[in-house]
């Protein structure tokens, strides 16, 4: 985990590529590759035990992904999967066993939680959820037994900013390990090695690839997890294509100005959206008194285009005449997306440690790479078709 000597911006220009090994091409070539053939066997026995014997181990592609989310972060290694979900399961798996237990934020991507009580719990692996506001408090969770704490932050749906290097420094002083989900953070955003992180999860599905065309995930982690993870992401048979490697390290080359334009997008869309009588409070931490501001200015260099809107109580046919007549928003899960994206949640379904208190509607918004002005314009027209149907 050295220092990265150039700045992100620069990184994501020149990480991940060798011009000069590969004929003078700028882009690291699609390898589609499951054979790899040896001239002698003196060649095949060198690389036994190593990433060079076979196709499911990787290729050029994808190792110049790998090499460039790395950098990026500060990882040591990097493991890529079919889908983020894939990475998080897997990054679980690799780290505990019958008879741990794992300590998970309240916040925390639904399908993860399903993993959780589902496999885990039929492994003989105890999870306890946890209030993801808890800070240095996690002290008092902390069992014999604890192997993982794990932090998502902001957390899915509901958007708060958990205190990472608190709970990493309780988690440490208990010999366990802190895994995140950095998917909203990005790998320059939140330079989660630095906050005590020891494995850091993406789907990159959502910005690394940037155009809602690829599913996959990444498993970075610190020098000291690096073996056991990869052993076990071997022992799975995880692998990915040489032509989604390609497409991640064509989206990831615009991640900085892309970011840059969603943040924006979203900081001007977001602050519009709190002046709107109906909304009750806009949750998204880059935003000034909006929830979690303090801890995202502290520890994020940067933020993205994904918050959410809590609305006032009202009739679900309200709700449905805003979002079903929306022109520029589309209606879908995922996320990260060069595309505006809006969504119906329901938090309350997903929540045992803490109860989510809203009277009213949870909207997801993901800010797209569109004018804002056209996008304040389709959110006034669909709070209008809302206002017609209350009629107040
Ligand atoms: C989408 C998402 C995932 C899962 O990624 P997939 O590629 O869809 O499997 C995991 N964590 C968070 C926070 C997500 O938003």
């Amino acid at each position: 985990m050295q220092a990265p000597k150039f700045h992100h911006e620069t990184l994501l220009s020149h990480s991940g590529r060798e011009p000069k090994k590969l004929g003078g091409t700028v882009n690291t070539p699609v390898y589609r590759a499951s054979t790899l053939l040896f001239p002698t066997v003196e060649a095949l026995q060198a690389v036994h035990g190593t990433l060079n014997t076979y196709g499911r181990h990787g290729n050029p592609t994808t190792r110049a992904l790998e090499a460039a989310l790395c950098e990026l972060e500060g990882a040591f290694g990097a493991m890529l999967t079919p889908s983020g979900l894939s990475a998080l399961t897997c990054a679980l798996l690799a780290m505990l066993k019958p008879g741990d237990h794992l300590l998970m934020t309240d916040s925390v991507y639904d399908p993860t939680r399903a993993f959780c009580e589902g496999t885990l719990k039929r492994l003989g692996i105890e999870t306890t959820y946890y209030d993801p506001k808890i800070g240095g408090g996690i002290r008092e969770l902390m069992q014999p037994n604890t192997r993982v704490v794990f932090v998502e932050s902001p957390g899915s749906l509901t958007f708060e900013v958990q205190d990472i290097p608190a709970i990493s420094a309780v988690a440490h002083e208990y010999g366990a390990v802190v895994m995140l989900d950095n998917t909203w953070g990005t790998p320059i955003h939140f330079p989660s090695f630095k906050h005590g992180v020891d494995i850091s999860i993406h789907a990159a599905t959502k910005y690394i690839v940037g155009h809602s065309d690829v599913l996959m995930g990444v498993i970075m982690t610190s020098r000291a997890l690096y073996p056991q993870v990869r052993g076990f992401y071997k022992q799975l048979g995880l692998s990915i294509s040489a032509d989604d490697a390609y497409l991640a390290l064509r989206g990831l080359r615009t991640l900085s100005a892309r970011l840059e334009r969603h943040q924006r997008n979203a900081h001007q869309v977001a602050a519009w959206l709190a002046a709107q009588p109906e909304v009750e409070q806009v949750l998204y931490p880059a935003l000034p008194g909006s929830p979690g501001y303090d801890i995202w200015r502290r520890d994020f260099t940067g933020a993205c285009g994904l918050f959410a809107i809590q609305l006032q109580a009202m009739p679900a046919s309200a709700v449905s005449a805003m979002l079903d007549g929306m022109q520029l928003f589309g209606m879908g899960y995922s996320w990260g997306g060069y595309e505006s994206l809006i969504l119906l949640t329901d938090p309350a379904s997903c929540r045992t440690a803490t109860s989510w208190h809203s009277k009213g509607p949870l909207i997801r918004i993901h800010v797209g790479l569109e004018h804002p002005d056209d996008l304040i314009a389709d959110l006034h027209a669909g709070l209008e078709r809302l206002r017609e149907t209350v009629d107040v």
